[in-house]
């Protein structure tokens, strides 16, 4: 696969007329109105290294390295890492297309830029003539600033990334349980991106359903999938009072009946089962974890409160997203996910899980758990 060689990138915008750069996005120069080219480094050298001893909720696992990367432009950035690096070093991301394999990029201004280099590191995707579907996080409305649903910013940068790769379609879908869809779809900010990029919305409550056996379950689960060559499962990254972590698995539950979801839900336990036997339905699918905004404390139910992690997760298995997710969020272990895991569905050893764009331990932090989970006290 044709990768970029070296996968940093620093981000500048410039004003060539005035040889002015800023750090964020700006569109037209603020001294003389023409147009500002978003200029791009991929060529890192360490010039500078600060040892931190001193942790935070943000930061607990001390101590650690802050590199001072200069890029082939002489635009700076920081870089934190677990590694020793000399000053003069070289510093480069592997791009790694392993079914093991998570990225994580920080989102410092340019959401475009964040989903685009962490599907990058992960071997990039093929969308020329396919029909895509895109499975955000809807099912509660609320305004993104809540991150109680999925940023609409990661949705528009992804769908302009489909666009120019050339999908042939791009649909979103989605359902809320527990109040009518379209409320949840107009307070999340969806409807001014579905008309700015001309792409339609799928209430999967009005789609067609089949009855599916899996193991001992017999899921009522919508036919949409059916329709499209790629699936594309963004959940937003929330702490679950119930579940542990709404991620890649918690979202796929919306493409079930609400009477089988409804079912499934008296009884956490057998839920639990459930959703580990539910991922063999789907084809084979890619996760983009938002956690440009999450939500940390008991979400979603009393909607906890919202967690600034600035962060965009992409994987191309669901049990590796999640376990990683979950590690990097110090969540206690998932059951379903291991679940899944020990039925061979995927990597749930995070010790074996391959981190690109950052290290597990430089990306830990130590948010808010969801207390009250009848589920992660058994386990
Ligand atoms: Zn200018």
């Amino acid at each position: 696969m044709p990768y970029p060689t070296k996968m940093v990138k620093t981000i500048r915008w410039k004003c060539e007329a005035c040889d002015l750069t800023w750090i964020h996005p700006i569109e037209t120069c603020l001294y003389c109105d023409k147009q500002v080219k978003k200029i791009i480094g991929t060529k890192h050298k360490v010039i500078g290294i600060t040892e931190v001893h001193i942790p935070n909720p943000l930061h607990p696992i001390v101590p650690y390295n802050v590199l001072l990367l200069q890029d082939e432009h002489g635009n700076k950035m920081p870089k934190k890492t677990m590694k020793k690096y000399g000053v003069g070093d070289t510093y480069e991301d592997k791009p790694n297309d392993s079914e093991r394999a998570i990225s994580s990029i920080k989102i410092k201004y340019d959401f475009y830029e964040a989903v685009k280099e962490a599907l990058e590191l992960i071997g990039d995707i093929d969308a020329k003539g396919k029909k895509v579907l895109l499975k955000p996080n809807l099912s509660i409305p609320a305004y993104p600033y809540l991150g109680l649903s999925t940023n609409p910013k990661v949705l528009d940068a992804l769908i302009q990334i489909l666009k120019e790769k050339g999908a042939a379609k791009i649909a979103i879908a989605e359902q809320s349980f527990f109040v009518p869809t379209e409320k949840a779809v107009a307070k999340s900010g969806l409807a001014e991106l579905m008309k700015k990029h001309d792409i339609e919305f799928i209430d999967i409550a009005e789609t067609e359903f089949e009855e599916k056996k899996q193991r001992e379950f017999t899921f009522k689960v919508s036919k949409i999938v059916d329709d499209f060559d790629l699936l594309i499962n963004v959940p937003v990254i929330k702490t679950d009072m119930v579940l542990g972590m709404d991620g890649a698995f918690e979202n796929l539950t919306r493409f079930l009946a609400k009477e089988t979801f409804d079912d499934l839900a008296k009884d956490p336990q057998k839920a639990a089962l459930a959703l580990a036997a539910l991922l063999n339905i789907f084809p084979k699918f890619l996760t983009i974890g938002d956690a440009s905004i999450g939500t940390q404390g008991n979400g979603p139910a009393q909607h906890g409160e919202p967690g600034f992690y600035g962060l965009i997760f992409a994987a191309r298995n669901p049990v590796v997203h999640d376990t990683a997710v979950q590690e990097v969020f110090c969540l206690r272990k998932l059951p379903y996910v291991q679940m899944a895991g020990k039925l061979g569905m995927g990597e749930y050893d995070y010790n074996k899980i391959e981190f690109v764009g950052n290290e597990l331990d430089a990306l830990r932090k130590d948010i808010k758990q969801p207390i009250g989970s009848k589920l992660l006290k058994k386990g």
